[in-house]
């Protein structure tokens, strides 16, 4: 590979790579979201376009491309002119996600990662797209296409092989419905408002007041106290409490300060960010500078998930729209307080949603997680301090400044204020994205919210919080847990379902996403795959039973970062709640597939 400037490139890309590169003040961060646009351009990473990017980031050709061989949707050979991703991840596999995959796969006559002939199509199986609640859903180039169907399929390639762009969703499937009574919309209060995502709907609508009396009556303690006071924990899973974190950062240090937004939502069977981001990116923005605010920030990045294009060019329109507005920029609202905002974007890592990977990845690097302590409030992006909180975390900041802390707090418990977005997948009636009280019944969301099993089947288990959290059996669900407070993403399976291959599905998953930095992690969820995949296919034995157990406890506890605990308590749990399906496998018999379905692999 050339590491020389030799390229032409097409003006729009030339000044995207200028723009990009103004962004950070380290420039190697530029790196993957120049290689993304740079892919879109030309189909594909060249030697040359390396080299291109290398020069000017002033990077040499191996740093470029150890970085890229890490992120999924980076590739160095072209793709078809219209690349089709079909997820077969928990959400879409439970609404026939395989099936659209194997009948796109007949119709296009290709495989996994292959290209027709003539160049028009490639295909590709991928894990998920944080459409869950569209599920079956497919990718073509960045457009969505939810609740799919063979005959919606066959009609899109169809206008796709007539060269014209079949419609796509407007938003995420199943954010937009007729409010249940239970629900308290805080955060989502103008999902369905025409426009809802300019700025001129915001303000017609509580827009930016909360940020005026952060900055005109509140002192940054105030904002920090007022945080605190609503009990607020971090929406992304690990659930700190938010306020904390903020008086974490140290007050008098002569380094920069960041906030970052963790957009890489990609946890299967979550997909309540992207809503957050499609729909109201003005809330957003407004507790990213709130924040800024209260920590001492001048700085701030949206980090969005890859596959979110259409989003990155929303939040990309709305930060536009707020420095035009004064809301971003110099002297905000006149009140002297600077700050300043931009849209990153990863490239297809599920690791880098945790927060000190992605710190690495908006530094241009590897999505690898460092070791804590010290933690991102005092050492973080560029090694200044830096507070990182999820999409929806920061969204809510707006309401509790506005209202109070006390407000917010009274509508969920006494340890966890106010409310969340649940979203709920799966073999359920009404799949959608719904804002309840913290510490809404688990049984009435499946039963009441998201109207019970579809088809009027039993329910047979539940994945409570996305596809990290132990498997909850449907006793487990009613009696035990009827109360649990679930962290985002339900996940519901019916009784039809074959539990193995909800454990093989999992697995595949995680296998794909382990970085490889510890090998408990890397050997462990490929051995895991390997095994389940024998044992679905009719080619296990007595003994894998116990290995698989064993296996996966071997995982737990042991690794680097949370990923491998998320492989694992899955696993541990359903091979122990329902032992006696992996039993009824080793007779060759599956009690939800065809007998012949189960094929010696041994
Ligand atoms: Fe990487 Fe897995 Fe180890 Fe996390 S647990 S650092 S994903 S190998």
């Amino acid at each position: 590979m050339s590491e020389n400037r030799t390229m032409q490139l097409p003006p729009l890309l030339e000044a995207k790579f200028t723009e990009i590169i103004a962004r950070y003040p380290v420039k190697r961060s530029a790196l993957i979201p120049m290689m993304l646009y740079a892919q879109d351009q030309f189909g594909f990473l060249s030697d040359e376009l390396l080299g291109e990017i290398a020069g000017r980031l002033d990077l040499n050709i191996t740093q470029v491309a150890e970085t890229l061989e890490y992120y999924s949707m980076l590739r160095r050979k072209p793709a078809g002119r219209y690349h089709v991703q079909v997820c077969t991840n928990i959400s879409c596999m439970l609404r026939g996600g395989k099936e659209i995959y194997d009948h796109v796969e007949k119709r296009l006559g290709i495989g996994h990662k292959q290209v027709s002939p003539n160049g028009t199509f490639s295909l590709e199986e991928v894990e998920c797209m944080g459409a869950c609640t569209g599920a079956p859903a497919m990718q073509v180039n960045y457009d969505f296409y939810e609740n799919l169907d063979p005959a919606k399929v066959d009609a899109i390639l169809e206008q796709l092989q007539q060269g014209s762009r079949p419609k796509p969703v407007p938003v995420i499937s199943g954010a937009l419905h007729e409010r249940h009574p239970a629900e308290v919309p805080v955060i989502s209060k103008r999902f369905g408002i025409p426009d809802s995502r300019t700025i001129g709907v915001y303000l017609q609508h509580e827009g930016y007041q909360a940020l005026e009396k952060a900055l005109k009556q509140m002192t940054p303690d105030q904002i920090i106290d007022e945080v605190k006071k609503s009990n607020l924990r971090g929406r992304g899973g690990a659930g700190f409490p938010a306020g904390m974190k903020w008086s974490f950062v140290p007050k008098d240090i002569n380094k920069p300060k960041y906030v970052l937004a963790n957009g890489d939502e990609s946890e299967p069977g979550t997909s309540k960010d992207r809503p957050l981001m499609e729909m109201d990116p003005h809330q957003l923005i407004e507790g990213m500078v709130i924040a800024g605010r209260a920590i001492g920030s001048h700085q701030g990045y949206v980090y969005i998930r890859g596959e979110y294009r259409y989003v990155i060019d929303l939040v990309e329109a709305a930060i536009a729209e707020a420095y035009a507005k004064g809301y971003l920029g110099k002297n905000i609202l006149g009140s002297g307080f600077d700050f300043d905002l931009a849209a990153h974007t990863g490239a297809g890592a599920y690791e880098c949603g945790e927060e000190s990977a992605l710190m690495e990845s908006l530094e241009g690097k590897r999505g690898y997680p460092r070791i804590k302590p010290p933690f991102p409030a005092v050492v973080g992006l560029y090694g200044c301090p830096t507070i990182i909180n999820n999409i929806e975390t920061l969204s809510t900041v707006p309401a509790i400044i506005r209202q109070g802390g006390e407000w917010y707090a009274g509508l969920g418990t006494p340890r966890n204020g106010g409310t969340r977005l649940y979203s709920i997948s799966g073999h359920v009636n009404r799949p959608g994205i719904y804002e309840l009280p913290l510490g809404f019944p688990l049984r009435r969301l499946i039963e009441d919210v998201a109207g019970g099993v579809r088809g009027g089947k039993k329910l047979k288990a539940v994945i409570p919080g996305g596809s990290s959290c132990p498997m909850l059996s449907a006793d487990d669900s009613v009696a035990k847990i009827g109360s649990m407070l679930g962290s985002g993403g339900t996940v519901v399976i019916d009784e039809d379902t074959c539990m193995v291959d909800v454990a093989r599905r999992i697995m595949h998953f995680y296998a794909h996403e382990s970085c490889g930095w510890c090998i408990p992690c890397r050997e462990g969820t490929t051995w895991l795959r390997k095994l389940l995949d024998r044992f679905h296919a009719g080619g296990g034995t007595p003994e894998d039973i116990p290995m698989i157990d064993e296996l996966a406890k071997n995982i737990l506890g042991r690794t680097f970062c949370p990923l491998g605990d998320a492989a694992a308590m899955p696993t541990i749990s359903i091979v122990n709640k329902w032992r006696h399906e992996f039993e009824e496998h080793l007779q060759g018999k599956c009690a939800y597939k065809p007998a012949e379905m189960i094929s010696g692999a041994r």
